[in-house]
């Protein structure tokens, strides 16, 4: 019954965070916004010139932009985070029957990317501070069953090799960077980085901001529907290595050699590369990103201040060392083991009837039917954290 009561006093604490004069209900998670954009002009120049599919000349300046904003050497665009996320994989050496290090709590797409190359997830644990990848279960987890073999780390319990260390940027977060980019260079396992959430989050290295994606081998992102940016589907891969660049262009690309007439490929390649139609709702975006992260941040702390009321209730956070895109704002439910579940499923349950689309976190991935049998170790902040967190609404044009 009081558990009741405060149901109603945190949609009524939502509700007055966002402008809802402005919206009609249902209020969507996270929702594409085209207002005050230069979209329709651009995408108006596709068909008039015919240049729709995936080169032109909205593809090259859509990469440029994204160089440009997050500060990488090199961006390659293509059809989507997962498409991404596979490509980056293979190129850093992930091959048919290697393993590769990722948390159990993220979209199901950064397993589903390792299993479409014939790899295997492992799951280790998260901390609970970013909800990232936790340093220091990855290094215990490799000191327990991890071997040196020549030149590479063999899983002893599995005789598999471990070919990645891939964490993810969970809802915009930067996770534990250094210290896993400290491991994985102690090991000699590639580090690859889930930033599909994290367009527009930095993190300090020392006194320099570097942008998620950028601190170890390659990182990719994702402009799906619901992401900060969004060019109806699509992702790109982000390096400042040059060899890296040019061989994930290519492989995207059919690995098709540059002639005038000859097709000439020389390798089993992907048809992964952005549509320029796609690109040009690209760069209308990007170019409005910088407001739409300042209104973000401003709902944030509008949130925040709301939820200051309730001991139990928490909105998480970024730490000092970083800076968040806030890509989903999220809510921890601080309550007893006891009556957590009622709690969260109640909750839930009043807030989509009344039209606000609370959503919990994403099901663990060690929990679905394919990764049942995957290898882990030990998941107890994940399997805690999981009951805990629901998103609150976070498009940008709520404020
Ligand atoms: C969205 C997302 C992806 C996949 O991106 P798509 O563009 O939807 O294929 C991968 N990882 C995470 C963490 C995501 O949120």
């Amino acid at each position: 019954m009081i558990a009741n009561r405060n149901y109603i006093k945190i949609l009524d604490l939502i509700k007055d965070s966002i402008n809802l004069d402005k919206h009609s209900l249902p209020i969507q998670l996270h929702e594409p916004d085209f207002n005050q954009t230069n979209s329709l002009s651009y995408l108006s120049d596709c068909i008039e010139t015919g240049w729709v599919s995936s080169a032109g000349k909205w593809v090259n300046e859509f990469e440029n932009k994204l160089c440009e904003f997050t500060g990488a050497r090199y961006a390659i665009a293509v059809v989507n985070g997962t498409a991404a996320l596979r490509l980056a994989l293979h190129l850093v050496g992930v091959r048919a029957g290697d393993e590769v290090i990722l948390p159990p709590m993220s979209f199901v797409a950064t397993a589903n990317a390792i299993s479409h190359l014939g790899a295997v997830p492992h799951f280790v644990d998260i901390e609970n501070e970013s909800l990232g990848l936790c340093p220091l279960e990855v290094k215990e987890r490799l000191d327990s069953i991890a071997l040196k073999v020549n030149n590479h780390v063999i899983n002893r319990e599995t005789g598999r090799k471990i070919s990645a260390i891939l964490p993810v940027h969970i809802f915009g977060t930067p996770s534990k960077i250094l210290e896993l980019l400290n491991i994985s260079e102690e090991w000699n396992i590639p580090l690859v980085e889930d930033a599909a959430e994290a367009l527009g989050s930095f993190k300090y290295d020392n006194k320099k901001l570097i942008h998620c994606g950028l601190f170890g081998k390659l990182g990719i992102l994702s402009f799906n529907g619901n992401k900060i940016l969004t060019t109806g589907g699509g992702g790109a891969l982000i390096t400042n290595d040059q060899k890296i660049a040019k061989l994930a262009r290519h492989l995207s690309t059919t690995a098709k050699k540059n002639h005038k007439w000859d097709f000439y490929h020389d390798y089993v390649g992907w048809n992964d590369r952005l549509p320029n139609i796609n690109a040009a709702l690209g760069v209308a975006q990007i170019e409005d990103l910088a407001s739409r992260i300042e209104k973000k941040r401003n709902l944030h702390k509008k949130y925040s201040e709301k939820f200051e009321l309730f001991n139990e209730l928490e909105i998480l956070k970024p730490s000092d060392d970083c800076i968040s895109n806030y890509w989903l704002i999220t809510l921890r439910l601080n309550l007893s083991k006891a009556i957590l579940e009622e709690y969260r499923i109640g909750l839930l349950e009043l807030a989509h009837e009344s039209g606000i689309l609370l959503r919990p976190v994403w099901r663990l991935l060690n929990e679905l039917p394919m990764y049942q049998n995957s290898p882990k170790g030990q998941l107890k902040v994940a399997e805690d954290m999981s009951k805990r967190l629901i998103n609150l609404p976070s498009s940008p044009q709520l404020l």
